[in-house]
């Protein structure tokens, strides 16, 4: 699987995956937390969303 922001094998890394929103919807995965707060900060999703989260 690649990393939603940075494009990189998230297997090679210490992955962290993301269910956003409704059950069967596909799980976003970045290499880490890095990628994934960064994504985050980019895109606005800290805004509501956070407490959908399971880290
Ligand atoms: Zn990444």
């Amino acid at each position: 699987m690649d990393c939603v922001y940075c494009d990189s094998t998230v297997e090679e890394h210490d992955p962290v995956y993301v269910a956003e929103g409704a059950v069967d919807a596909e799980p976003m995965a970045f290499c880490n937390y890095a990628c994934l707060t960064t994504y985050v900060d980019e895109h606005g999703l800290a805004d509501g969303a956070a407490c959908n989260w399971s880290p």
